[in-house]
């Protein structure tokens, strides 16, 4: 029996989310419906709201995620009904060139559940990226479903399904962040954060944490930033070189993704340093440099992608550093509101107020 739920959904491009009841259809051949316990807002949510993203409205938001298993479809074998995941908006295929290869966290066919949640009256719902967990329940390929330990609540575990991991891999996987590392990290919100976690972890000497608000800069020193610079009034560029003796950063990580910081990213970084771009910049922006200093300073530039994350590898990774101490899941989550307050969210977002407001169903 196909399940009727309360969700948050954006019925047209800049409209307010309102809660309506949706249908979420029995799970087909690989797919799972979990039973959505807590799900963070991102700024994504409000990208697709903006419609910046797509017109495949109505959208049912939400991607940020933990739940339990509530039902399974055929062929799926490693998940059970009761089963506690957090979703994931990437789930390898395992066929395409990218995957066969080795490298599925570049995968080009990620999985998703094949038919839609719609409104009452039939209209299919576009889900956030391929999710849509503003809803007491949501259907999703059984590939995005990851199992991690039960033992972390679900307003923190969630968190992992998006902005952490992406910031976290930004720095891990992307960048490589190992003992000794210098570091500066642009943009000191959600994924900026992760991050800076991200690279205390794995062994940075100097995380240096780049911002335009004080209040930002307070909280990245909470994950590990050993010094923090307010760029509003001073020269970024200069103020890293001062803190690195002259020479720049290895790693400098681009989490805001605007020409500016970019190009602050491109000059704080020491002689053949890496810059990481993990900020998803608007489709205006533009760039340009001397062809000359790409060439002589060297290094590189990557974009990171949702961290570069394998889920099945990374989530009950971290949410088991979660649970040991050493990520401090709780503190990016700054306030839990019941799903009609998903619009108040945004507000609050935009202000940049907090790192996480996070739906609790
Ligand atoms: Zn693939
Ligand atoms: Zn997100």
């Amino acid at each position: 029996m196909p399940y009727q739920v309360r969700a948050a959904v954006a019925a047209e491009k800049g409209a307010p989310v309102e809660v309506r009841t949706i249908v979420v259809p029995d799970p087909g051949p690989g797919e799972v419906v979990v039973a959505v316990q807590a799900c963070g807002v991102c700024h994504t949510d409000l990208h697709y709201r903006e419609g910046a993203i797509g017109d495949g409205f109505p959208y049912l938001l939400g991607h940020e995620a933990a739940g339990t298993v509530e039902a399974v479809g055929d062929g799926v074998t490693d998940l059970e009904p009761g089963d506690y995941v957090v979703l994931a908006w990437r789930a390898p295929c395992g066929a395409c060139r990218s995957c066969r290869r080795g490298r599925p966290w570049y995968c080009f066919d990620s999985r998703t559940a094949a038919s839609p949640m719609t409104l009452l009256d039939g209209t299919p719902l576009g889900n956030a990226l391929g999710i849509g967990a503003f809803a007491e329940k949501t259907l999703v390929a059984a590939g995005q479903a990851v199992r991690v330990d039960p033992a972390a609540r679900p307003e923190a575990a969630g968190l992992i399904g998006c902005g952490v991991m992406a910031g976290y891999g930004a720095a891990v996987h992307t960048g490589g962040v190992g003992r000794g590392d210098s570091v500066a990290v642009i943009g000191c919100g959600g994924v900026g954060d992760a991050a800076i976690a991200g690279a205390c972890l794995n062994g940075a000497m100097k995380v240096i944490a780049v911002d335009v608000d004080d209040r930002k800069l307070d909280r990245a020193e909470r994950f590990g930033a050993t010094h923090t610079v307010n760029s509003r009034g001073t020269d970024a560029v200069e103020a890293v070189r001062a803190l690195t003796d002259g020479h720049g950063v290895d790693i400098a990580i681009d989490a805001v993704g605007r020409p500016e910081t970019f190009r602050q990213a491109f000059y704080m970084r020491d002689h053949a340093g890496l810059l990481v771009q993990v900020g998803v910049p608007g489709p205006e922006a533009r760039i340009e440099l001397p062809l000359l200093d790409v060439f002589s300073r060297g290094g590189a530039v990557k974009s990171s992608w949702y961290g570069d994350c394998l889920p099945s590898r990374d989530f009950p990774f971290l949410v088991d550093q979660y649970l040991y101490g050493l990520l401090d899941l709780n503190a990016f989550v700054s306030e839990t509101i019941a799903l009609d307050q998903v619009e108040a969210a945004f507000t609050t977002m935009r202000r940049g107020e907090v790192l996480r407001s996070v739906v609790v169903l």
